[in-house]
């Protein structure tokens, strides 16, 4: 148990506080040494047409291998990274090295990026992503970023300049885990977001029998279209959840079923030729 014990002004730290304090320690030592030694590696995972079922893109996921042949999730260092001011330099490398890969892959295949509600703090982002773009020698078109709605609670004004500028390099926004926040649509709509990615979670609601599913998805992918955005469903990981996704309209799904997230030389060259044009 994680617990701590507050007394008035005391606070007794049990033995698990200690644990989880060395393992903060041990995490953000290995991304200070990934950062130092360029040990990050990119992972790929192909969101595909759900029309054609072929790749249209890919989303860029990071990887930090633990030294005995895993990874340590992204789940658990990237919080620990944001935490203590790690998280720009990481984000600046993701965006160097998905902007690189993309280039060698042919036309109209984009990437997806993350970005951290961090990194929209900083002022210089947008020429963070121009010298990416032209490091990389490639057009706005061919990168995508994800956020997520919690940046949206702070600073509106700012973060919405910083999106209108971004999407004025010709790079689209993705509105990521949707669903799963809790701000109002009504200035959800004021962002100009071109992509919905709805949240796995509702994957596994329709894998638990949840009874309404299908036309809360349906419901989720008329407003996107409704609001002039394209659809994406993740977690895609069975035939019949790929099949009633279409059914409804659904543009774009990602998930185990059409493929993993691999390293970009494992990503199959059929997945490089047979893209929707
Ligand atoms: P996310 O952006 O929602 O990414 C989707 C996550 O779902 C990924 O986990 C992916 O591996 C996993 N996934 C994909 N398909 C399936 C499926 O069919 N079933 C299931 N159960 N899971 C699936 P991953 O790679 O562990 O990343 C976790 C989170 O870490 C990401 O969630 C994102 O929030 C964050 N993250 C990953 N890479 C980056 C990065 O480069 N920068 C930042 N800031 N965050 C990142
Ligand atoms: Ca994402
Ligand atoms: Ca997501
Ligand atoms: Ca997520």
């Amino acid at each position: 148990v994680h617990k701590s014990h507050k007394l008035g002004n005391y606070v007794l730290f049990d033995p698990g506080m200690d644990e989880e304090a060395h393992r903060r320690r041990t995490v953000e030592r290995m991304v200070r040494t990934a950062l130092a030694e360029d040990g990050f590696e990119l992972f790929y995972q192909p969101i595909v047409s759900a029309r054609q079922g072929t790749a249209l893109g890919f989303e860029a996921l990071i990887r930090l291998p633990d030294g005995a042949g895993g990874y340590i999730p992204p789940s658990v260092f990237i919080p620990i990274a944001e935490a203590r001011g790690l998280i720009k330099e990481i984000g600046n490398w993701v965006l160097r090295e998905a902007t690189r890969q993309i280039a060698l892959w042919p036309e109209p295949l984009f990437v997806s990026v993350n970005l951290s509600a961090v990194q929209f703090a900083e002022d210089d982002l947008l020429p963070i992503i121009e010298d990416a773009l032209a490091n990389a020698g490639i057009a706005g078109h061919r990168l995508e970023i994800e956020v997520v709605e919690s940046l949206l609670l702070d600073r509106r004004d700012t973060v919405l300049r910083q999106l209108q500028d971004i999407k004025a390099l010709g790079i689209s926004i993705a509105m990521d885990d949707f669903g799963t926040g809790y701000s109002s649509l009504g200035y959800l709509w004021r962002f100009p977001f071109d992509k919905l990615k709805i949240d796995q979670s509702f994957m596994a609601a329709f894998n638990d029998g949840e009874p309404n599913i299908e036309r809360i998805l349906e419901t989720i992918i008329a407003m996107g279209h409704h609001m002039g955005m394209k659809v994406t469903t993740e977690g895609v990981e069975t035939r019949e959840q790929s099949d009633v996704l279409s059914r409804l309209g659904c543009d774009q799904l990602q998930g185990y079923y059409f493929g993993k997230p691999m390293p970009a030389d494992r990503v199959a060259d059929t997945m490089l030729r047979n893209f929707a044009a």
